[in-house]
């Protein structure tokens, strides 16, 4: 399947543009690089708050039932069955520790790639 996360390559482009205003590479320091991190972190919490995909994790197919992740165009996060591609069902795997999430729909354990 195809797995998108355009803001993995926005948050590219944010420390890219961080390294631009920094000027050359050099004068970024640790500490910069360290309020960036956190800068991003603060971030990617806040659009999980909001629904969004954080694109801080790969997108979940569950193997069981076939239930898809997939974001919207408006960065939303959403899943879809293939008999209706796009449609969101309104269901969210759940996150459980150490990188493994439930199915909503059947309740099978879905491993990120
Ligand atoms: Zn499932």
């Amino acid at each position: 399947m195809k797995k998108r996360a355009p803001t993995k390559q926005a948050n590219k482009e944010a420390i890219a543009a961080r390294f631009e205003q920094a000027g050359e590479a050099s004068d970024v320091t640790l500490q910069d690089l360290r309020q960036l991190a956190s800068h991003i972190v603060a971030l990617q919490k806040q659009i999980r708050s909001l629904g969004g995909f954080a694109g801080d994790r790969e997108l979940l197919e569950c193997p069981q039932c076939g239930l898809l992740e997939d974001v919207t165009f408006t960065g939303q996060l959403i899943t879809w069955r293939p008999s209706a591609e796009g449609q969101d069902t309104g269901l969210r795997f759940e996150e459980l520790p150490q990188g493994c999430f439930r199915c909503p729909a059947c309740g099978s354990m879905v491993q990120e790639d």
